[in-house]
């Protein structure tokens, strides 16, 4: 969206470049830490957020979470996040951003240094540099309420400007669903619309069952945890090969790349890569799935 206003947008196409204009009724700029580019009305201090990225086992600690208090802080903790694929994240970072946020954060050594440090200072075995094969940052959208970093809110909040655009922004993951529902409530009271009670809260996710039902969905354990009963979906007119894992350190089944196609919306490799799936947070395993995603565009006739 390159502009926002009370009745509609400016867009551009980015696969074409091509440019449009939208009319609509309201505009929601949902930007997150860029939305002061589109409505300078909102006002965000950014502040970074930087995970490593180790193989659990160098980490020894299993599935266990290590938390390790940050020193000279209250209630402040660096803190291990296992995942299913034989990783681990280490964060986090909390750094204020001066200046306009780029479009990729990059981490500093001083963020490398801060967590490997921290870690290490409850860890029996210290990991080494050597021991991080990935890492990312983020940054987060919070909201700068009176100018001083001392009130910095980790709540969302719905604004409108007074050109008429509605910005939801601030919140957490987490909180994805109330920030929906509060934006809707919030454009349905003010343009008096017609409209019935919100039911987001009540919504299943897709794929969503207990644990009994899943229990039963016909399908590969891994697609089932990750799909849930959509599983049989994406296993579908699958032969082994499909079915295995793209490397050892990639449990990543050419068949979940393939549903990133058919049923995600992946275009290109990077959104195989580095959005469908997290491959792309260790550069090697990216390395060592780039053909597998590169056959399955193929296959699909997407180059
Ligand atoms: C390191 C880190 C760790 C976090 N950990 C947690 C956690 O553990 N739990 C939790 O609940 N929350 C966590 N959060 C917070 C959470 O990620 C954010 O609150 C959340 O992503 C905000 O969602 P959003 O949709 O408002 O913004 P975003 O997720 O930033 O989405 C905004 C989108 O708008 C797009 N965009 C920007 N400008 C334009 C434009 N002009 N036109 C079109 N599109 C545009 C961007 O590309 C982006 O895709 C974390 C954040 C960080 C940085």
């Amino acid at each position: 969206m390159l502009q926002a206003s009370g009745d509609g947008a400016q867009v551009r196409d980015e696969l074409t470049g091509d440019l449009h204009t939208i009319r609509a009724k309201v505009v929601v700029n949902a930007t997150g830490v860029w939305a002061g580019d589109l409505v300078p009305e909102v006002r965000l201090r950014p502040s970074r957020g930087t995970h490593l990225v180790v193989r659990s086992a160098s980490l020894g600690a299993g599935n266990a979470v290590v938390n390790a208090a940050i020193p000279d802080t209250m209630g402040r903790f660096v803190f291990t996040l296992p995942q299913p694929d034989g990783l681990t994240y280490l964060g986090l970072t909390d750094e204020p951003v001066e200046g306009h946020p780029d479009d990729v954060p990059e981490p500093g050594n001083h963020d490398i240094d801060f967590l490997l440090d921290t870690i290490n200072s409850v860890l029996e075995h210290d990991l080494q540099r050597s021991d991080v094969v990935g890492m990312y940052a983020g940054l987060r959208p919070l909201i700068d309420a009176d100018g001083s970093s001392a009130d910095l809110s980790r709540r969302h909040a719905v604004l409108t400007s007074s050109e008429g655009v509605v910005t939801i922004v601030g919140g957490k993951l987490t909180t994805y669903r109330r920030m929906a529902q509060d934006t809707v409530d919030h454009i349905v009271r003010d343009h008096d619309l017609t409209a019935g009670p919100c039911v987001t809260a009540e919504l299943p996710l897709v794929g969503a069952a207990d644990r009994a039902n899943l229990r039963s969905v016909p399908a590969p354990a891994r697609l089932v945890r990750r799909y849930g009963t959509e599983a049989p979906i994406v296993a579908a007119g699958m032969g082994p090969e499909m079915l295995a894992p793209i490397a050892d350190t990639v449990p990543t089944t050419p068949a979940e790349l393939h549903f990133a196609v058919t049923h995600e919306g992946a275009l290109d490799v990077d959104d195989l890569l580095d959005r469908r799936t997290r491959i792309g947070l260790v550069p090697a395993d990216r390395d060592r799935a780039v053909a597998a995603a590169q056959d399955v565009l193929t296959r699909l006739h997407r180059t």
